[in-house]
């Protein structure tokens, strides 16, 4: 396995794998492996020559008040979990590589990062653009990969390549849970027993309302009224229903919608959203 640490040396690696014709499938990580981020990964394998895995903890998307410092850090075990599954290309840069000390630059994206998360993270999208953009330089890859967990993330990604004219596939995969319904996180790694048993809230609430919408249910108000009511027990950062490209709010179901949530518990912040498309009349 080759493990590369530096942006320099990442990029000459992709001219080098781009010049004997082969195809990059890039999935960004900040680490912290579970079987979430191992969906992506098989995905990179299967549809690219090489796949390239990035783990970074982006310092600049995480707030002054935020777990940057107690974020899991599992390097070694991640490097034998991607050994296992034949990935040949690590590339964990350094924050000193990644953010020299007079770093200036940083990528900002209007309207689709204003809501949802963007609206309780104001910094945040901007930290990951920026961090995405500079993983996008140096890997080079044809296709990314992105979990649809993050389904705001994938929304903004989606948009700067669109904007920017990247020419990068960008493909999103479903949320990958645990059997009881919890969306993988990182940091359900943080959860008290009793704090992982109400975070089942979020999910329940979600596909509850998922059933309501095949159901025909097409009433934003009433849909947030039943999710806001199924996670009573806990501080709701916010439940939104959104159109599933724009990030915009929407009043009445028309075309494709991410119904979003995110709750704030004693030691961790968690998000979980469910894709709703009328016209399948399936929850993704
Ligand atoms: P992170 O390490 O949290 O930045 O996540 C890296 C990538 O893995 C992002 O594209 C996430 O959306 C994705 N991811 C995280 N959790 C899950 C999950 N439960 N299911 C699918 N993808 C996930």
């Amino acid at each position: 396995m080759n493990i590369i640490n530096d942006p320099q040396e990442m990029r000459r690696c992709a001219d080098h794998l781009r010049a004997e014709g082969k195809t990059i499938g890039l999935v960004p990580t900040m680490g912290a492996l579970h079987a979430g981020h191992m969906s992506l990964v098989h995905a990179a394998l299967r549809e690219n020559d090489v796949a390239v895995v990035s783990i970074f903890v982006n310092p600049t998307q995480f707030a002054p008040h935020e777990d940057f410092g107690k974020y899991p850090r599992t390097f070694q075990s991640d490097i034998e979990q991607l050994k296992a599954a034949g990935v040949s290309y690590v590339y964990a840069p350094s924050a000193e590589s990644m953010y020299p000390e007079d770093f200036v630059t940083y990528v900002e994206i209007g309207k689709v990062t204003e809501g949802l998360c963007g609206g309780s993270r104001p910094q945040f999208f901007r930290g990951v653009a920026t961090v995405v953009m500079k993983l996008f330089h140096a890997v080079k890859p044809h296709r990314a990969y992105f979990g649809q967990k993050d389904v705001q993330q994938c929304a903004v990604i989606k948009r700067m390549v669109r904007d920017m004219d990247m020419g990068i596939d960008i493909i999103i995969l479903p949320v990958v849970r645990e059997p009881d319904g919890l969306a993988m996180s990182s940091r359900n790694a943080y959860l008290s027993p009793e704090d992982r048993r109400q975070a089942l809230a979020i999910s329940r609430a979600l596909f509850e309302a998922g059933e309501r919408m095949c159901g025909g249910e097409r009433d934003s108000t009433e849909l947030i009224r039943g999710v806001r009511e199924c996670m009573a027990a806990l501080q709701i950062d916010y439940v939104s229903l959104v159109d599933a490209e724009s990030m915009q709010e929407v009043c009445r179901i028309e075309g494709k919608v991410a119904l979003a949530a995110a709750a704030v518990l004693p030691t961790a912040r968690l998000i979980d959203n469910i894709i709703y498309d009328p016209v399948e009349n399936r929850v993704f």
